[in-house]
Parts: structure tokens; sequence; C-alpha cells
């Protein structure tokens, strides 16, 4: 029996450490496999060949750019499969798309249209129900005087789902199986910090998976909900909304945990703090915002950090939870404080699978 609890703590301490070969002190240490990821196509990239492309043409490939937009719900689910043509269809959702991110309105696959398309983003969608839900119908104001007006523009579920009055202090754990180290868990907790800066929640990291109120994972592809990872950029992440509590990251991105992003040299690096702020707002309600500014604002480019909550996401919190009886206003950004610690950035990089053998080979090399 002893052996057996002595062989369990060896898995586990292999599994811990294999996770800790994905830090890398210097990008210059990156691995070829994470370079070559690099380079590999993002999953979107193949719509840029659509620049131009106008209503009523037939172009190879267009069912899959409806499928795109069935995903975040600009097209309901057809009855069969999606043709390849630019129909009447496709152009109402292009429309409803381009107002959503403030773009010309023109139904058209403009260069500006694409860009934004093929940008990395939330797995979430943007239009739940057939209902726009990200602009609020207030977009006609954008654009008059040449800058963006400061209206919000915070969205909710259907239904206005929040955590009840009686479950304010929430619990999260983490997925045992992905065995993060402190480093990748203090990501989160920082996180759900910019939240409960501004309202009355409080967030307790506990041991027990199975009874905490918000669990935390990485998955690759498939892993069961419906909502299957797509490797390297395409959709980062998702969550879903109160009372699930569940947060799903993917785990073939380059997430970088600490240092400064924006210096990565890969182009596919992708901050894992500014994900988690935007997903913990799925998990306590907030639905998808039109303001570029805003947490909740569907896309991130890679290689950019954005952790601090706008305006617009506060408002948003506070209309379902109220205010912090102690914030006072502002949330004084300590954005700087990781810039100077940090210097050179670390990666969690992909392949979960890989990192038993990288545990052996790397662990020494890279601790
Ligand atoms: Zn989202
Ligand atoms: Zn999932």
């Amino acid at each position: 029996m002893k052996f057996q609890v002595l062989v369990i703590a060896i898995w586990v301490l292999v599994c811990f450490g294999s996770v800790s070969a994905r830090f890398f002190p210097n990008i210059t240490d990156i691995p070829p496999w994470i370079k070559n990821n690099a380079t590999s196509k993002a999953p979107w990239d193949a719509f840029n060949k659509f620049a131009g492309c106008r209503p009523g043409e037939k172009r190879e490939g267009l069912s899959q750019l409806k499928q795109y937009f069935n995903h975040f719900g600009y097209i309901p689910n057809s009855p069969s499969n999606f043709s390849e043509d630019f129909d009447d269809e496709l152009e109402k959702a292009l429309k409803t798309y381009q107002q959503n991110f403030n773009l010309n309105v023109s139904g058209q696959l403009d260069d500006q249209t694409l860009q934004q398309i093929v940008r990395p983003r939330c797995g979430n969608a943007d239009v739940i129900n057939g209902t726009s839900s990200m602009n609020s119908g207030r977009s006609s104001s954008f654009h008059t005087t040449g800058h963006l007006h400061t209206t919000a523009h915070f969205s909710f579920f259907p239904g206005t789902p929040r955590w009840p009055s009686n479950r304010q202090d929430l619990t999260y754990s983490f997925l045992p199986a992905n065995g993060l180290t402190d480093e990748v868990k203090a990501v989160f907790t920082s996180a759900f910090q910019k939240w409960s800066t501004v309202t009355p929640l409080t967030f307790t990291q506990a041991d027990s998976y199975s009874s905490a109120d918000i669990t935390i994972g990485f998955y690759t592809g498939d892993h069961g909900d419906g909502e299957p990872f797509d490797g390297v950029l395409g959709t980062l992440a998702h969550a879903f909304s109160p009372t699930s509590g569940r947060l799903h990251l993917d785990g073939d991105e380059n997430w970088v945990v600490s240092g400064d992003v924006t210096k990565a040299s890969v182009s596919t690096a992708v901050d894992l703090e500014s994900v988690a702020v935007h997903e913990i707002g799925h998990l306590l309600g907030l639905g998808h915002s039109s303001v570029e500014d805003a947490i909740m604002y569907p896309s991130i480019t890679s290689r950019t950090r954005k952790v601090e909550l706008a305006d617009d996401d506060i408002q948003g919190i506070q209309l379902l939870y109220g205010s912090n009886p102690n914030y006072n206003g502002s949330t004084t950004s300590n954005t700087q404080e990781r810039e100077s610690s940090g210097g050179v950035p670390r990666y969690l990089g992909p392949r979960w699978g890989l990192s038993l053998f990288l545990a052996v080979g790397f662990g020494s090399f890279f601790l």
C-alpha cells in the first residue's frame, strides 16, 4: 500500500514537473517544436482569400466562413450544409458583425472586416438566440465626430444569469491533470482580483476541484462540451454563464505567463492574464462588448496585454452585483508591476501530451 502511494506521489511529481518544463526563462531557449507552431497557419487565415468577394458570387470555402459566423451567433443553424454562395444570409451576418466591431457597415468582405475576422478571439458567441447583444442597438452614434463615444455597450447572457446573493464568496480550483505551477495559478489570482476590486464578490482558491464554484482547465481539441478548440490562435478560450463556473483555455496556445508579452519573439504568444480576466467576466455573467478598450471585447491580438477593466466592464458588472464598498471609482493600475519584475516572457507552451517527455529532456535545462 505504501509502495502504491509512493508510486502515485512520484507520478504526480513527474506531472507537476512536466508543466514546469514549458516555462522558458529565455525566449532564445524555445525549442524548435514551438517555433514550428509559430509559423503554422492560424485556423482562420484562409479567409483572407475572400478579400473583395461580393454578394452573388460563389467561392469555394465560403461555407466555412458561414460556419464561423454560425459559431459566433451571426447565422442561425442551417437545416442542411452551408452553400458556397455569398447570399443574403452572409451579407446580413456581415452587417451585424461590422456593427458589433465598429467597422464600416458595408455587408462586404473588405480588408478591415477580414482583418478583424481572422484575429484570435474568445470562443463565446457574440449573438445569442439571434439577438445581437454586443452593441445594444446604439451603434448609430459611432464615428459621428471621428472618435468612439463612451456609451456603455456591455451585455449580459439571455435571462441575465448571475451568482445569487448567498453565493458571492466563490471558490476556484484548477484541473488536477494540468498540474499547473504556482506561477500559472497566480496569474488567475491576479485576474480574479480585477473583478473583486470593483464588486462585493470574493474569490478563494480551493483544493477540491469537485466542490469548487469555478473550475479552470486547459484542454486541446474536442474536450466534451461541443466547443472543440482549434490549435494555435483562432479561439483561445471560452467560459460558461453563471452558475456553471467552467472556464476552459486552449492548451495549444503559446501562453505567456510573465514578462512583457509585447516583446515576445514568437508571433503567436498570447497573454494568459488578459484572456483570464475576459473569461472570468463571462463566469460572472457578462457577455461581449463592442467597446474596443473593454475587457469584454471579444478579440485580442497576439503579443498584446489588456488586463485593466474599462468603465464599460465596471458599469456592467456593478449592475449585476453592486460595487465593492472599498471601491473608490478608480482601478489604480499596477500594469508596470509585471513589466519591471518580468523582462523576458515566459511561456506555457502547447502540447500537453509532449510535456511528459520534455520534463525529462528539458527539466533541468530550463528550470
Ligand atoms: Zn468572450
Ligand atoms: Zn470547453
